[in-house]
């Protein structure tokens, strides 16, 4: 068990929400970014409650570093810092291809699920890096197996944002390996939940669960645990690395 905080952007549903459920589970102080959804984040903020955890929620659209300075500085008001989790991510309408897509769509992704996420983890590092007088800490970065597949005529610009997930992982972490913080990431393959809808096919997960070698889609929960799992000192030697939770995919 730990007293410490944990921010998870994008913490109010899907995987964010199972990984908030998870973490205060082992005893963090969740504080539960979402970007609209209030009622979302609220529903967890009392479901840690109703298991005499502690969560605040705090609206971050990771899209803007106003908010994200001030997720941070809600963090800072509610305990010690000890882990980010980069989990908000948007995907653009599924079925496009690129020479049909806008430049505001592919800057719009980047932002939210690149430069948001490095802008979390700055604010992560000035706080738990050894160098700054801080005790250390774990981030984990959500990529996604589109990165190493591409999505072609699906959306690449998503696929190369996790692609840039994947190098930030490799680079920070070895940046602040002596510093006391660990920087893992995930690589989920189709997992049920309401980004598929986001994309404009609700459906997909369940409709290419066929080429999964497990023939199904995964859990939010299996997501979560593999999270909280690299946030523990059972990972105390993982970093720079990056694991598919994927079924095989
Ligand atoms: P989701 O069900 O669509 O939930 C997205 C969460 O992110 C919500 O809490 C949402 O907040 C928040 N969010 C959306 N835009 C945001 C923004 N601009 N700033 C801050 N928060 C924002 O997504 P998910 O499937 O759980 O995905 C979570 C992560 O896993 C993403 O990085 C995604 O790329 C990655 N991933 C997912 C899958 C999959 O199959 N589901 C596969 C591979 C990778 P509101 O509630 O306020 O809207």
């Amino acid at each position: 068990m730990t007293d410490k905080v944990v921010v998870i952007t994008g913490g109010s549903r899907g995987i964010g929400r199972a990984t908030a459920l998870a973490a205060a589970a082992r005893g963090y102080r969740v504080v539960v970014g979402y970007a609209s959804n209030q009622a979302a984040a609220n529903e967890v903020v009392s479901a840690i409650e109703a298991s005499n955890g502690k969560a605040i929620a705090v609206k971050c659209d990771v899209g803007s570093e106003q908010d994200i300075l001030a997720l941070f500085k809600a963090a800072d008001a509610f305990g010690t810092l000890g882990a980010l989790v980069n989990n908000a991510g948007i995907v653009g309408k599924s079925g496009v291809r690129v020479d049909e897509m806008s430049a505001e769509r592919i800057q719009q992704m980047m932002a939210v699920n690149v430069t948001g996420s490095i802008l979390c983890a700055r604010e992560a590092v000035k706080r738990m890096s050894t160098r700054h007088g801080g005790k250390g800490g774990v981030i984990v970065n959500l990529s996604s197996v589109a990165a190493r597949l591409g999505a072609p005529n699906t959306y690449v610009d998503y696929a190369a944002s996790k692609g840039a997930i994947d190098s930030f992982t490799v680079g920070l972490g070895h940046e602040v390996a002596g510093e006391g913080i660990r920087v893992a990431g995930i690589r989920p393959g189709l997992i049920d939940t309401d980004i598929h809808a986001a994309g404009g096919e609700p459906d997909r997960a369940h409709r290419l669960a066929h080429m999964v070698p497990m023939k199904r889609v995964g859990t939010a929960d299996e997501i979560a645990n593999a999270i909280v799992w690299l946030m523990s000192d059972e990972a105390s030697y993982v970093t720079s690395a990056t694991l598919d939770v994927s079924g095989g995919r």
